[in-house]
């Protein structure tokens, strides 16, 4: 039998960056995985680092947003150098755009919103956007120029955070199933995998992403996780090629050298991960219509994954009361890229400290559990 300070249920993103974030406090952990490392969510992941899409306007989730976005790129060189590996991260700008007049005052709403966050945000005409990114289909009429949004290769920043956990002293052990927890009163006090193998620890972390509210059925709390199915496709770069991120008509275009990546769908399909040829067909055409000449080109890939819906699109991070030393990081949504890094600090806290820190304190278990 093992025995820790920290049992990790979870080796996507979110679990490998909590465990970085304890092992720089010196906190003894162990990550169970039942897949592979970045297996679902996280490996599936574009990477984009663009706040402005999931925000309507200011307030803490936008603040959260921000701050996740800032903590991630001032974490590259830090996260890079004691990985070793290369997280790709770099920040060609976004344009999101608009090819039917009566969608312009829509994104007109969008950018008076946006441009209360205080991100560098330009309005352009359909000809200034057209200048600054040729490819752009002619009819362009109206486009949102963000130079400060990013990117980054997902699947990298996963290894990046288990490597350098790793190398630190923390244990992850890919192919290791939870079955259940063993609980003492109102305190976990292990949890046994499928392999009938029994670890004993002083916290538990469930940070197993759209499978999270399995894990809190252990402890008889309901808590709204789901998942939904989202599918990206790779195409060649044309010819020259695209130089920013593009958003429009409800898909994003995103250059990562000579590749491009197109995503993503949204669609209900359980725990299903199956790629849906119906979902790379609109993500081709929809494609083909913002960049006409990606018309020449063929669909390189495809592959999907399971975001962690939430009823609210906000992220659970907190501790799941009644239990005192359980906690969950999961429901991250389409952001848990851009909030790995500051949900590993926030969790390493709660851990260390027993607070919930203030950026947090709105999306903690409990707004769902009526306490
Ligand atoms: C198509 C797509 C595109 C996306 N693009 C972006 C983007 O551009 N930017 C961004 O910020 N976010 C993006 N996201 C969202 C992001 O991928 C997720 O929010 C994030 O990966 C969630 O991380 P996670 O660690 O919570 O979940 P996951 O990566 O799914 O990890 C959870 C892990 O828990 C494991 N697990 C579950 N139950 C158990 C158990 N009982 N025992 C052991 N292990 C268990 C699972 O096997 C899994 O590996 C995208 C998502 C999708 C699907």
């Amino acid at each position: 039998m093992k025995t820790t300070d920290v049992v990790i249920i979870g080796g996507g993103v979110i679990g490998c960056a909590i465990a970085y974030f304890l092992r720089k406090q010196h906190i003894d952990v162990v990550l169970l995985e039942r897949g592979e490392i970045g297996g679902q969510a996280s490996g599936a992941a574009a990477g984009l680092l663009a706040p402005p899409g999931p925000l309507t306007g200011p307030g803490p989730f936008a603040d959260l947003v921000l701050a996740g976005f800032a903590s991630l790129a001032a974490l590259v060189p830090e996260l890079e150098a004691s990985s070793g590996i290369h997280l790709g991260y770099e920040r060609p700008g976004a344009l999101r755009i608009v090819r039917d007049q009566k969608r312009v005052a829509h994104l007109q709403k969008r950018f008076a919103n946006w441009q209360a966050l205080g991100l560098p945000l330009y309005w352009l005409s359909g000809a200034e956007a057209c200048q600054r990114e040729p490819l752009l289909a002619p009819d362009v009429c109206a486009a949102v120029y963000s130079p400060a949004e990013a990117q980054i290769q997902a699947s990298s920043v996963v290894q990046a955070f288990a490597q350098a956990a790793q190398l630190a002293g923390a244990r992850i052990y890919p192919h290791h199933e939870v079955a259940g927890v063993l609980t003492q009163q109102d305190r976990a006090i292990g949890v046994y995998t499928t392999q009938g193998e029994t670890i004993t620890c002083n916290h538990l972390v469930l940070a197993s992403g759209a499978w999270a509210a399995q894990c809190c059925a252990w402890f008889n709390v309901t808590l709204p996780v789901s998942p939904l199915h989202g599918q990206l496709i790779a195409l060649s770069q044309p010819m020259p090629h695209l130089k920013h991120i593009i958003f429009g008509e409800a898909a994003y275009l995103a250059p990562k050298g000579e590749t491009l990546f197109v995503g993503a769908t949204r669609e209900d399909m359980g725990f299903d991960t199956t790629v849906v040829e119906k979902g790379s067909s609109w993500l081709y055409e929809t494609a083909t219509r913002l960049i006409p000449a990606l018309a020449q080109g063929t669909i390189q890939a495809s592959w999907a994954g399971l975001r962690p819906r939430t009823p609210d699109r906000r992220p659970i991070v907190g501790f799941l009361p009644p239990w005192e030393n359980v906690l969950v990081a999961a429901g991250h949504n389409s952001v848990g890229i851009i909030l790995s890094a500051l949900t590993g600090q926030c969790i390493a806290e709660m851990v260390t400290t027993g607070n919930t820190p203030p950026l947090m304190q709105n999306f903690t278990p409990g707004r769902f559990l009526n306490i």
